[in-house]
């Protein structure tokens, strides 16, 4: 037994950080959605480290952004938890509006890494022209896995819970935000015929 764990030890320690694949997701997370789990889980069976990017940080409040993002984080490391993934890094990575740094901006938030998942076209130019491997992941049930399906579901009262993970569910019912995200559009039409 002894022998077995040194010779792992021995094999994680000789191996270079060039034959790392250490993997990051970027995204807004409105809310994490069972789309964005299968991603998770396809990541941690095809890399070393998970780093997922929680993307606008800073906005909440609003029809598209209703959860803030220590709300998102709470919701990720709940439904992780659930699906029994304990190894990632979680981190909020505000927007900085200025495309031309953005990658030194996420680089200089979270652990190194090599891969980026995304399917946002603008993400895949700015990381593949710095460099960086760009996967694209298949979109899972993208009907009904997109977070723009699901909020407007909240509003109209159809069904959503089927669409996100159960530790989501359980999230975003404690911080009453069905009820937020209808206020907020109700707001939103109202500010708009001011
Ligand atoms: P919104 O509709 O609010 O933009 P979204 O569902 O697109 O929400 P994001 O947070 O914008 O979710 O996406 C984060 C990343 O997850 C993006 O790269 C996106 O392409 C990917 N993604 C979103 N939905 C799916 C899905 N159903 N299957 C696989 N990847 C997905
Ligand atoms: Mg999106």
């Amino acid at each position: 037994m002894a022998t077995v764990l040194s010779l792992q030890l021995d094999k994680r320690s000789v191996m270079s950080d060039f034959e790392r694949v250490d993997c990051l997701l970027l995204g807004r997370f409105q809310p994490f959605h069972l789309g964005h789990l299968e991603v998770v889980r396809k990541i941690a069976k095809e890399c070393d480290e998970l780093i997922i990017g929680i993307g606008s940080a800073q906005i909440s409040h609003t029809f598209e952004n209703p959860f803030t993002a220590g709300e998102r984080h709470l919701m990720i490391s709940r439904a992780l938890r659930e699906e029994g993934i304990k190894d990632y890094f979680l981190v909020p990575i505000v927007d900085i509006n200025q495309y031309g740094i953005w990658v030194s901006h996420v680089r200089s938030m979270v652990p190194p890494f090599q891969r980026v998942y995304t399917n946002n076209p603008l993400t895949k130019r700015l990381f593949s022209e710095a460099g960086y491997e760009v996967s694209a992941s298949p979109l899972f049930n993208r009907s009904h896995y997109s977070g723009t399906e699901i909020r407007k579901r909240m509003v109209a009262g159809d069904d959503w819970r089927r669409f996100v993970p159960r530790a989501v569910a359980e999230v975003i019912d404690s911080i009453d935000g069905v009820k937020r995200i209808r206020e907020l559009m109700a707001q939103g039409e109202w500010d708009a015929g001011d």
